[in-house]
């Protein structure tokens, strides 16, 4: 018979699934791109880790972290201004065409009116 598997019960060094849904890792935590069990990776800071539950967060803590994960939301928000910035020139052609169409119903209502 083989010998008995035994499970080291020292720190856990492997990627846990279970860490994507807790709250001081969950917005950054990816598994390692290159598939290796034994380290994690953080989107902002496009780095991988070491997949070791407190190492982990204090990478989280960690001053390089907090900038990464400020220049995304800066990121993030020039990408929102960009966004709004376009739809009101496309909000007055809109107005300018409702106005048209309103003109243009009143139009064929008076039209309407006339031939009844
Ligand atoms: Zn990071």
């Amino acid at each position: 018979m083989s010998k008995a598997y035994k499970v080291s019960t020292g720190y856990c060094q492997k990627y846990t699934k279970k860490w994507e849904s807790e709250d001081e890792l969950k917005a950054w935590i990816a598994p390692d791109p290159a598939g290796r069990s034994d380290s994690a990776f953080c989107k902002y800071c496009r780095t991988t880790l070491s997949a070791h539950k407190k190492g982990l967060v204090q990478h989280s803590r960690s001053k390089k972290h907090e900038n990464a994960v400020l220049k995304d939301k800066s990121a993030l928000q020039s990408k929102k201004l960009d966004s709004t910035f376009k739809p009101t020139v496309t909000d007055n052609i809109k107005i300018a065409e409702l106005k048209i169409a309103a003109f243009i119903n009143g139009f064929f209502y008076a039209l309407i009116k006339c031939v009844f």
